[in-house]
């Protein structure tokens, strides 16, 4: 499997109940109020935090409506929070994306996992040189830390690995770092514990898909950053400080990630089923098989 692999919703869906024991564990409300958008949520909360594949964007295009509803429910004095597992890039790049797509988020309004991830390395690695499987053009000028590209061709001697992206995952990349964590036990962080995306092509492979399968075939423990862990929310919660959380509604396209986190943290969690993991699907089977319920379901945001 590679980066450009694709899964279908059911394997994706297979994989993250395979994995659920690594995941936090949470109660869920009997059953879910269905309303038609965001704007039929507002009256119940005060705040929203908003992940973006699946909900703002789909790869690189925009979802129908999206921007309008963004500006709406800013008109109507909600605070929005962006929750992002994307890591590939850094937030400064994130936020120049959310613009192309015609959103107006300021960078306090941005969380996305690689800063979660990179504020938390020292609890990892007090000194030291970390690796990376990362893009090709990352300088991590944002780490404040020693990181460098490790790839499956230079391989330089470290003391713990990261993976930020996918992009650069290929069967040499993955079977080598197997080996490299196999040969000698060092800590490895995933700032991005997403399992797949919705891409225009479908459903790509993320790194929360290979570190999962390190830890399935090395033995190792991977140490998670983003959705569906606290790490995230304590985050976002420190941001939207002064809103009970029950005030807080976090929108999202998956069960595993959005849904459960967002339980786990007590915020309410609100599904939207068009678009991203679900889109073109019944999402009923995969509530019921998972016993993952949102408080909330939208068709749209
Ligand atoms: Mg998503």
């Amino acid at each position: 499997m590679s980066y450009l692999s694709t899964l279908t919703t059911d394997a994706a869906f297979a994989r993250y109940e395979a994995v659920r024991g690594r995941l936090p564990e949470t109660a869920f409300p009997a059953r879910s109020d269905h309303l038609k958008s965001l704007a039929e949520v507002a009256d119940r909360v005060d705040a929203f935090v908003l992940d973006a594949f699946g909900v703002l964007n789909v790869g690189q295009t925009p979802i129908p409506g999206a921007v309008e509803r963004m500006a709406q429910l800013r008109a109507m004095g909600k605070k929005l929070v962006v929750l992002t597992n994307a890591a590939s890039d850094t937030r400064a790049a994130a936020l120049r994306k959310y613009h192309r797509l015609g959103f107006d988020f300021s960078a306090d309004e941005v969380v996305a996992s690689r800063d979660v991830c990179a504020a938390r390395l020292d609890t990892h690695l007090t000194t030291g040189r970390w690796g990376a499987i990362s893009t090709e053009i990352d300088t991590f000028a944002d780490f404040d830390a020693d990181v460098v590209r490790w790839t499956a061709q230079t391989q330089p001697q470290v003391d713990g690995f990261l993976i930020l992206s996918s992009a650069a995952m290929d069967t040499a990349t993955y079977t080598a770092l197997r080996y490299a964590l196999t040969d000698q036990a060092r800590p490895l962080l995933v700032a991005n514990p997403d399992i797949v995306a919705p891409r225009e092509t479908g459903l790509s492979c993320e790194p929360g898909f290979f570190a999962h399968q390190l830890a399935d075939e090395a033995g190792i423990a991977p140490h998670f950053f983003g959705k569906p862990f606290g790490n995230a929310f304590d985050d976002v919660k420190k941001k939207l400080s002064g809103i009970a959380p029950d005030r807080i509604a976090m929108v999202g396209d998956t069960l595993h990630t959005d849904i459960l986190g967002a339980r786990a943290a007590g915020l309410k969690s609100v599904l939207i089923t068009s678009f991203g993991l679900f889109a073109g699907c019944d999402v009923t089977p995969y509530i019921n098989r998972s016993g993952i319920v949102p408080d909330i379901i939208c068709p749209i945001t």
